[in-house]
């Protein structure tokens, strides 16, 4: 496509497609605004194209091998063969479905999709550049703007991703065949299910995380169900060990090279090296001084509770304004910044979004943990039952895991912690009480069906009131 010197209008300009971007989109133009959604790459952005759908694709399909091939107790004898082929063609059919919807929902809505990277010119100007030979620009006048330009991973120095067999996520998830080893650098969100993934395919796994446990940020007793299950599986943690070096072999191997705090280093040889420290947000391709912004030190754009920037008509969503950095947390932000737009007085509370990591078992936690709630001022009330306590569990061959509920002394619920298979669906619950203000009583007296999972849910708000029926107090 060869574009001139065309200048169109429009009321609000979005940048990035993403689960931020489009879904600021959408909701702008049902609030009847002319919006124009600009993405450089693939609609649906990192979470549809690279992130959320094909890893956990990847986490169902694995899944279903492993436990088939776990069965024999339960008097399934099978050995199911995984062919890496079949299963990345229909992961890559999930997620060209969901990026094609994406497409379609924005045209019904009325959206102007417009393919090119756009970056400012001016206070209320942009261009959107169509890089590549022989290509123009056209610029697009805005009265608002809505940045949704998401997150890349971060590069470790002496680790660079052009190294022959270092990868990032995006590499490992598009990989032709299963390494027979897998060292992963970082034991966070990515670190984490990946790793899974992998050793349920076969792969030799090796965790480096530079901190003494993965998945830092959450509590002892909730990473622990985890690290034991993917230590079943065959992974092997490293802690307390930062990677510093790769270096290829000529075995076609990697070498990576982590140190302890104190200088000592180890080496770690891998046909495969997945690097998952982290990401970081993108603004350098926004041109962000001519529309008069600058980021945090961070790189991050700084938004008030209406996701609005130091500039009144300018607003960023998703990734690029900051932790957390979920898919979740940048379309509820995307809804926000249409609203604002629109002159409705709506803000992001930041209570009651989940996080989850979908490990074997997961893990999904909203609000509170009890330390911060006691750092908060609460006296809290905590009511935890293990899931082995659970009909539906044993039911479902799992016996690991557990919910926990934390509470204020007046019995409204501040946050919970889950430990089991679909923590990711049993989070949804906790996280309407949450936000609802509801109380040990209300979710106490919640009739759950039998034989289901939530039904920990009851009994925990019932053992925090001291009256738990399935578990002893
Ligand atoms: P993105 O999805 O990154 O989209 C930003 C878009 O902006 C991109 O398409 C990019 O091409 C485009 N863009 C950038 N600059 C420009 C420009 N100047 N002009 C035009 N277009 C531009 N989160 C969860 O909640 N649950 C999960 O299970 C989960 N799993 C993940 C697994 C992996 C492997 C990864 C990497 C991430 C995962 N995440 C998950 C995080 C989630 O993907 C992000 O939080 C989410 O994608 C952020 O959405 P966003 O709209 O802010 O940005
Ligand atoms: P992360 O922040 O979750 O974990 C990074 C880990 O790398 C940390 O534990 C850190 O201590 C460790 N680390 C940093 N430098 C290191 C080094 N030199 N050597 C060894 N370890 C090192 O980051 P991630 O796993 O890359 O994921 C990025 C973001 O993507 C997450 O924060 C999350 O917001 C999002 N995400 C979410 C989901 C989900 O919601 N299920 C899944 C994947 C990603």
């Amino acid at each position: 496509m060869v574009v001139g010197d065309v200048t169109t209008g429009t009321d609000v300009l979005v940048v990035g497609a993403g689960p931020g971007g489009y879904v600021a989109a959408i909701r702008a133009a049902q609030h009847d605004f002319d919006v124009t959604l600009v993405e450089r790459d693939a609609y649906g952005g990192t979470c549809l194209n690279y992130g959320c759908i094909p890893s956990k694709a990847y986490v169902s399909a694995t899944d279903i091998a492993h436990r088939a091939r776990e069965a024999e107790h339960m008097g399934i004898h099978a050995d199911p063969a995984v062919d890496l082929e079949g299963m990345a063609e229909w992961k890559d059919g999930v997620v060209t479905r969901l990026t094609r919807g994406v497409e379609g929902l924005c045209k019904q809505a009325g959206v102007n999709l417009v393919e090119g990277r756009a970056e400012f010119a001016g206070e209320t100007t942009a261009r959107i550049v169509h890089d590549g030979a022989g290509e123009g620009a056209e610029t697009v006048e805005f009265e608002h703007a809505v940045i949704a330009t998401g997150s890349r991973p971060v590069e470790l120095p002496g680790v660079p991703f052009d190294t022959e067999g270092v990868v990032s996520s995006k590499g490992l998830l598009a990989a032709e065949s299963v390494p027979e080893s897998l060292v992963v650098v970082g034991g966070g969100y990515i670190g984490m299910e990946l790793s899974t993934v992998f050793a349920k395919l076969g792969a030799d796994v090796t965790v480096v995380e530079a901190l003494d446990s993965v998945l830092p940020a959450y509590e002892d007793d909730v990473t622990a169900v985890v690290r034991d299950r993917a230590a079943d599986l065959g992974v092997e943690f490293a802690t307390g060990l930062a990677a510093t070096d790769a270096e290829p072999r000529p075995d076609d191997t990697v070498r990576l090279t982590a140190e302890t705090g104190t200088g000592e280093s180890r080496t770690f040889d891998a046909e495969r090296v997945l690097v998952a420290v982290g990401r970081e947000p993108v603004t350098d391709t926004l041109n962000l001084d001519a529309v008069g912004l600058k980021p945090t030190d961070e790189g991050f754009l700084d938004t008030d509770e209406q996701c609005r920037t130091a500039l009144d008509h300018v607003f960023a969503v998703g990734d690029v304004a900051g932790e957390p950095m979920l898919a979740h947390e940048a379309s509820a932000a995307g809804k926000v910044a249409a609203g604002a737009i629109a002159g409705d007085p709506t803000a992001m509370d930041q209570q009651a979004i989940p996080e989850v990591v979908f490990t074997d078992p997961e893990i999904a936690t909203v609000g509170l943990t009890e330390a911060e709630a006691t750092e908060s001022g609460f006296d809290p009330v905590v009511g935890e039952v293990p899931l082995r306590s659970s009909g539906r569990a044993l039911t479902l061959d799992e016996r690991e895991g557990f919910v926990r509920v934390v509470a204020a002394e007046a019995g409204f619920l501040l946050g919970a912690q889950v430990v089991a298979p679909e923590a990711s669906e049993l989070i949804a619950e906790l996280g309407l009480a949450v936000e609802m203000g509801a109380t040990l009583e209300d979710v106490a007296g919640t009739v759950h069906a039998h034989p289901t999972l939530s039904e920990s849910i009851g009994e925990a708000t019932e053992a925090a009131l001291s009256r738990a029926i399935h578990a002893a107090q």
